[in-house]
């Protein structure tokens, strides 16, 4: 039985928020102060936990903070205002909307609404049509985060990234706009052999023929425990994006698990991702990340470094 690398993505995450505070403070000093601002409605537990996650690190790296909590029947025009109102606050340059939103609530009406310039996830029509044209203006920072992760395991396992995946079959479970989709676009610019799964495939049963053909698997599907040991290969580069919250029968207490049963795979996979502290932790510094490269976009001052 082998025992999988579990790949650490809080250490990358730390790596990635100290040169980031550092590139904030660089900017302070040329009077440039990055601000992100999140829209949250109703009471989704990730969501919320996701909220705090970001607040916390926006005020780490030293950027300005503003968060919108709506209750969850507000009316949609409340929250169209909101992403509005950011859109016009020079003190904030990148909107967060945090998902899940109440059905009542127009996803696509929101993305519409955002400043493509603060739009640091891509989901303005015109930014996500550059990512798909493969001219992103910014990498939405879940897709960013899994691709940052794999590029980095594979380099600091002695692999040129590039020849890899051009070695790969890569299997992509789930295509949501903000992950999946742009996930398999960021595939197939590094010349992966990718292939998409969804529920269809799932429902026809045909999503474990492909994910046990994937020599990197990537799974963000919502469905905790989805990908088990024998969908897999021996040897599989396993990233679970997946942050789902289950309730624990005996106590009680809820906790969070991805979508790959962890145990189970990482007894044949070459490295995996634990579920918390493998892509999350990237993601939200990613987030700021994007919120950076937005206020220097805005301010006309040259390129990230991170
Ligand atoms: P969505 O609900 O928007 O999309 C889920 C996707 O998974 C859909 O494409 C859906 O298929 C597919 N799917 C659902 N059930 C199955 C199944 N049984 N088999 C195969 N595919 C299935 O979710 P998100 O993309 O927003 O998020 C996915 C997961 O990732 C969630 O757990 C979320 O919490 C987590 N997440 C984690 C982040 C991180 O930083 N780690 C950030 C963002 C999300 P179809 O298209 O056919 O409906």
């Amino acid at each position: 039985m082998s025992t999988a690398v579990v790949i650490d993505g809080r250490k990358y995450a730390t790596d990635l928020a100290e040169r980031l505070a550092g590139e904030v403070a660089e900017l302070a000093a040329s009077g440039v102060q990055p601000g992100l601002a999140t829209l949250l409605v109703g009471d989704s537990y990730p969501a919320h936990a996701y909220e705090r996650r970001v607040r916390r690190l926006a005020e780490r790296v030293g950027c300005t903070y503003v968060c919108e909590h709506l209750a969850g029947d507000a009316p949609e025009a409340d929250a169209l205002a909101a992403v509005g109102k950011f859109g016009a606050d020079p003190r904030i340059s990148g909107i967060l909307i945090l998902r899940p939103l109440p059905a009542h609530i127009s996803e696509a009406a929101l993305y519409r609404a955002l400043d493509p310039v603060k739009d640091i996830e891509s989901v303005h029509p015109i930014n996500a049509g550059l990512l798909a044209l493969g001219r992103p203006r910014y990498v939405p920072s879940t897709p960013a985060s899994v691709f940052y992760l794999l590029d980095r395991y594979l380099t600091e396992s002695g692999r040129d990234p590039g020849e890899t995946y051009q070695q790969s079959n890569l299997v992509v479970v789930g295509r949501s706009a903000n992950v999946g989709k742009p996930a398999l676009m960021l595939a197939m610019e590094r010349g992966a052999t990718v292939v998409s799964c969804d529920e269809h495939s799932h429902d026809a049963g045909l999503l474990y023929a492909h994910t046990s053909k994937a020599d990197i698997l990537i799974v963000a599907a919502g469905v905790p425990g989805l990908i088990q040991r024998e969908h897999v290969k021996d040897g599989v580069i396993a990233i679970d994006v997946g942050i789902n919250a289950v309730r624990d029968a005996d106590t009680g207490e809820v906790r969070l698990v991805g979508d790959i049963d962890t145990v189970e795979v990482a007894s044949r996979a070459e490295a995996i991702t634990p579920v918390p502290g493998g892509i999350g932790p990237i993601t939200d510094v990613w987030l700021l990340h994007n919120t950076v490269a937005a206020a220097r976009l805005a301010r006309g001052v040259g390129a990230a470094t991170c």
